[in-house]
């Protein structure tokens, strides 16, 4: 039997959890947890992650702890696989910081101060951008000098790997079919929400790029754009670049079409006849179609399109929306199958589809837990 602890830190929070596996059967969610406003002034609030994961240590069982997995936004063209930390590993994350300045520092953090708390314990490093190490230099250059591109790191990364790699895998044991076989696109809609082509279990595209902002619409991110847009900005209306940075990152996407970024507030305020409501819901249903015709393209292909994460587990509205119209190209959504409350790992195209639509949750959190053994165990995760 192993324990895991898996620590994803964000800039003020801390979501922990612990697992028990045993060497064969189902892996036992031991504990869960949230820490927030680490850093902020507030009443009670945690000075910063040592203390926020010292007092959540606390209360958890530890002994007999095997490894620490953590995961880290950024791992840059290092890192293709996950990675036992060491002093290097340490410097190669913190040298991936330009490129993730408000998460590789936070996952840093996270990780120094485990190392301090629990001395001796492995600590792994599980990145969001390993599984799209895969892509082809034609899908992950961007078209500018190559020059300038090299010397800065201008480079489609691609995020949101470790629910991509799960979610296709789950995808193919649903259907019943060998990994290397199934040709699935992913589309994980969370706050934070990419698309990914997966051929055979390797990513060779995703909607994300240099940083999470490119690609779908999100909760606060405006995803794709016009560049000049950015431009326009700052020369005509006098912006700064710190405020536009702010404006695409946390004041765009649903937050900034319709008020708020909740898809569920955004659903009820559609349905009672808000107009900036589903104007949002048009755009960021548009965009993920946009996504699925031009991934169907790449992989020639297609066996599945698999929703998950917040929205696309539990939103039957966009899952419909998102894929109407495309029933010559062999997608679509059976009504009554994407409206039932079922939680699980499902189906919802009509029966012999020839593309399979799919519900399948999203385990970050068990995913890093499970590559974490397999570093510890010293086979490849
Ligand atoms: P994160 O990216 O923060 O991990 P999640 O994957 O948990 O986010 O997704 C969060 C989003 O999921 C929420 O902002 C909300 O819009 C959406 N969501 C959660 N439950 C529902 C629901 N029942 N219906 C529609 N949207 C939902």
């Amino acid at each position: 039997m192993s324990r895991v602890l898996v620590l994803n830190c964000g800039s003020s929070s801390l979501k922990y959890r612990l697992f028990d596996v045993p060497a064969t059967g189902e892996p036992l969610v031991v504990a869960t947890g949230t820490v927030e406003q680490i850093g902020e002034r507030v009443p009670g609030a945690p000075h910063d992650h040592a203390e926020a994961l010292a007092a959540a240590m606390s209360d958890l069982p530890l002994d007999g702890l095997t490894a620490v997995g953590h995961r880290v936004v950024h791992g840059g063209l290092m890192f293709s696989t996950p990675a036992l930390v060491d002093d290097a590993v340490v410097a190669a994350i913190s040298d991936l910081v330009p490129l993730a300045p408000l998460h590789n520092p936070a996952n840093l953090a996270g990780i120094e101060v485990a190392r301090a708390l629990l001395p001796g314990i492995p600590q792994v490093a599980v990145f969001d951008t390993a599984f799209h190490r895969t892509l082809s230099p034609a899908a992950s250059t961007y078209a500018i000098d190559a020059e300038t591109a090299e010397r800065y790191g201008i480079h489609r990364y691609g995020f949101h790997g470790t629910s991509h790699a799960i979610v296709s895998r789950r995808t193919a044991a649903l259907l019943g079919r060998p990994l290397d076989e199934v040709n699935t696109i992913t589309l994980h809609l969370g706050n934070g929400a990419s698309a990914c082509a997966v051929e055979g279990g390797r990513s060779i595209a995703t909607s994300m790029g240099l940083s999470p902002l490119e690609g779908l619409v999100m909760g606060t991110r405006s995803g794709d754009l016009d560049p000049a847009i950015i431009f326009h900005l700052h020369r005509v209306a006098g912006m700064p670049f710190a405020e536009i940075d702010n404006l695409l990152n946390r004041r765009s996407g649903l937050v900034g079409l319709a008020g708020v970024n909740d898809m569920r507030t955004l659903l009820t305020r559609r349905a009672a006849g808000d107009r900036a409501a589903a104007l949002a819901f048009d755009v960021y249903c548009r965009r993920i179609r946009s996504y699925v015709g031009a991934y169907y393209a790449e992989l020639g292909r297609l066996d599945a399109i698999t929703f998950t994460a917040g929205v696309g587990e539990n939103a039957p509205a966009v899952r419909a929306a998102a894929l109407a119209g495309l029933d010559r190209l062999g997608i679509a959504v059976d009504p009554a199958r994407n409206d039932t409350p079922e939680r699980g790992a499902r189906v919802i195209s009509p029966p012999d589809a020839p593309v399979a639509v799919c519900v399948v949750p999203t385990d970050e959190e068990w995913e890093i837990a499970s590559q974490t053994l397999g570093v510890v165990a010293g086979g490849a995760a």
